[in-house]
């Protein structure tokens, strides 16, 4: 069944309780917005705060149709191959990312979790991308955009094919853009600078502990072991400082 937005978000923004900024409503029915589009899979009014993510599309019984290769989500979304073939194209190997580098660890650990069989498994991957995706839309709700400057979660994507190929953090720029949305609502004893790079590493810290219980599946494991590095790098550069945004 299909539902729409429109009528949804009439109802959330009465119902929205005062004190919160903003809220995101999950729900597993199809949604359109139009006669004219078939269907739509999540939907921000910032003005209202108020966004909502169907469950529907994401679901992985899907993904052969919605021409989705799961060995090739982030982080090895960037592999050449893959890329070459996409695109009917074949550039010049750039070589491999460092073994250490945030990324490398991302990619090792994937290869580590293998990929999701039983429907257990199943079930986690479609959990991670309605993460991904209200991730999103929550950060659309602090006024952040389709991003143009790094890999990150707010690149502008086309489907649920793209949308796994995006990493699962943010990149420098949109960190800094939430991080003093967000800070603006703590309580004011340090400088805004110091409150934002706190919030950073709390943030990468429970991250990281929430990505470890989910741990079997690619995406989790991937993460998990992303987040870990940054927080090494950020404890090795003086608990952030310079290098407090994240990097591949
Ligand atoms: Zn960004």
């Amino acid at each position: 069944m299909q539902l729409n937005v429109s009528d949804l978000r009439t109802v959330l923004a009465e119902i929205k309780a005062e004190p919160a900024h903003s809220v995101v409503m999950v729900l597993n029915h199809d949604l359109y917005e139009d006669e004219e589009g078939s269907y739509i899979t999540e939907r921000v009014w910032v003005e209202y705060g108020v966004a909502i993510v169907s469950t529907f599309r994401r679901n992985p019984c899907f993904d052969r149709m919605a021409g989705i290769d799961r060995l090739h989500r982030w982080p090895a979304s960037h592999c050449q191959a893959y890329v070459d073939t996409r695109n009917h194209l074949s550039f010049k190997a750039f070589g491999k990312p460092p073994g250490d580098s945030a990324l490398g660890l991302a990619i090792k650990a994937a290869n580590r979790a293998g990929q999701p069989s039983s429907m257990e498994d199943l079930s986690y991957l479609w959990f991670a991308r309605v993460l991904a995706a209200v991730s999103r839309e929550a950060a659309r709700c602090f006024g952040l955009q389709n991003c143009t400057y790094y890999s990150c979660l707010m690149q502008g994507v086309s489907g649920m094919r793209q949308a796994g190929e995006i990493p699962p953090y943010l990149c420098p720029v949109c960190y800094s853009t939430l991080g003093s949305e967000l800070v603006l609502l703590q309580p004011v004893y340090r400088r805004g600078i110091e409150r934002e790079d706190a919030w950073l590493g709390e943030h990468y810290a429970e991250l990281k502990a929430f990505c470890n219980k989910w741990n079997q599946i690619p995406h989790f494991a991937a993460f998990e072991a992303w987040l870990g590095k940054r927080l090494e790098d950020r404890k090795s550069d003086g608990d952030g400082g310079e290098t407090a945004g994240p990097s591949n």
